[in-house]
């Protein structure tokens, strides 16, 4: 009997050696990865630069100091994080749920420091933010919620891409000091923010004077063909939690803060023991590194267009088929039933991937794929979604309790 808690439905396979976008399992059968670790993998698997980078910070015996003394990989990676985001200060921590942690105690602590005791975020319908206390509170799944109340309070949630009814809870609530949104929600089934709408959020934070939050966790560093979404809008945020993809695959998150969340915490506000430790720095700027070097931005754009393109063609008249939608190299198909048996029949076929909202098959392949290795990934998934789309809808129906 396994001793790890039963916390995950896990599918049997085990992946024991892995090279650019490609893995084999511990039968010596290779797979396609249109997932990479769920858009943690980057620069794909055994990159040479990232390799490099952390072999040379284990060889020097320092892979973790803490945060009572200076850390040059840390001052070295929030240099590089302030540049691409645009913004001033970087709080590092280990995952995405310490990130959006750390956004919303700089929400209540900015709300406090101008008078409002009971400071409270806007968040949305569909949104996932995370599995702690208070991410799970701000996420709109009761799946995540239920059998863990009394949740955090403090969060008043909107849908998505609806103006007016973020005017009215402006209206009604004077508590309100930040919005939280993930520009394009990834768990919520790949639900892309109208850019328009990204602006005119803004705007009324501007004129209220709340905090901007991009939760770009999962569509940020580079995902979309540019380095976070909200540059897409053309907008700048207050606060951007960030994780998954950031350390090609070493647990690395951050909280990065500018224009009116700048300087809003001091010395023993926050804090992390592992957070922004020197192996995990390392791997930050080894990956920004070589995302500029081998231009991961713009193969994101163009290999996400070869996919997108792709499928949309090979499945444009298949019944059941509805559509696909993202940006660059985040990219959901959604069908017109629940379809959680894509996955394994995608494995059966070589091909990892994986199924959210039920019926949004989810794609989150590694920086590196190749036009040619997404021409081969829209083979593969265009034919398994036509042999599920041409099963019988009772079978179809059945299926689905992963
Ligand atoms: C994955 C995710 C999180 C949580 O990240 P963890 O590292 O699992 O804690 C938060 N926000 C978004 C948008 C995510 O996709």
């Amino acid at each position: 009997m396994s001793h790890v808690m039963n916390t995950y439905a896990r599918i049997p396979l085990a992946f024991v050696r892995g090279e650019g976008v490609w893995l084999w399992d511990q039968h010596g059968k290779k797979y396609l990865d249109g997932l990479a670790g769920i858009a943690v993998n980057t620069l794909g698997y055994g990159h040479p630069r990232l390799n490099a980078a952390l072999n040379a910070r284990i060889a020097s015996g320092v892979i973790h100091t803490s945060n009572l003394f200076v850390i040059p990989d840390q001052e070295a990676a929030a240099d590089r994080v302030a540049k691409i985001t645009g913004l001033d200060e970087v709080f590092f921590c280990n995952s995405g749920c310490e990130a959006n942690e750390a956004a919303i105690k700089v929400a209540r602590y900015y709300g406090h420091q101008r008078g409002i005791d009971r400071p409270e975020i806007i968040v949305f319908e569909k949104s996932f933010h995370g599995r702690t206390l208070a991410t799970l509170s701000a996420t709109a799944s009761r799946k995540v919620q239920a059998g863990f109340e009394p949740l955090v309070s403090g969060f008043v949630r909107a849908p998505l891409n609806d103006l007016a009814a973020i005017r009215t809870i402006a209206a009604n609530n004077k508590n309100v000091v930040a919005v939280m949104i993930e520009p394009i929600q990834g768990e919520g089934g790949i639900n892309v923010a109208q850019l328009e709408y990204l602006r005119q959020l803004k705007a009324i934070c501007d004129q209220r004077e709340w905090l901007f939050i991009a939760d770009e966790v999962q569509c940020g560093v580079g995902r979309t063909g540019a380095w976070f979404v909200y540059q897409h809008a053309g907008i700048a945020p207050d606060v951007v939690p960030l994780a998954k993809g950031l350390g090609g695959g070493v647990a690395v998150g951050a909280c990065v803060t500018g224009n009116r969340a700048k300087g809003v915490f001091s010395p023993g506000k926050h804090g992390s023991t592992f957070g922004g430790n020197p192996l995990a720095c390392t791997a930050v700027v080894a990956t920004l590194d070589a995302m500029e070097e081998y231009s991961l931005l713009q193969n994101a754009t163009n290999t996400g267009r070869v996919i997108r393109d792709g499928l949309t063609q090979a499945l444009q008249s298949t019944s059941g088929f509805v559509e696909v939608r993202g940006m660059g190299l985040m990219l959901g198909v959604e069908l017109d039933r629940p379809c959680s048996d894509i996955v394994g029949m995608a494995l059966d076929q070589g091909l990892i991937l994986n199924v959210t909202a039920d019926n949004v098959i989810r794609l989150l392949p590694p920086l590196v794929m190749t036009a040619d290795e997404g021409r081969q990934l829209v083979q593969i998934l265009s034919n398994v979604i036509r042999t599920f789309l041409a099963r019988p809808v009772a079978a179809a129906a059945s299926s689905g309790a992963a």
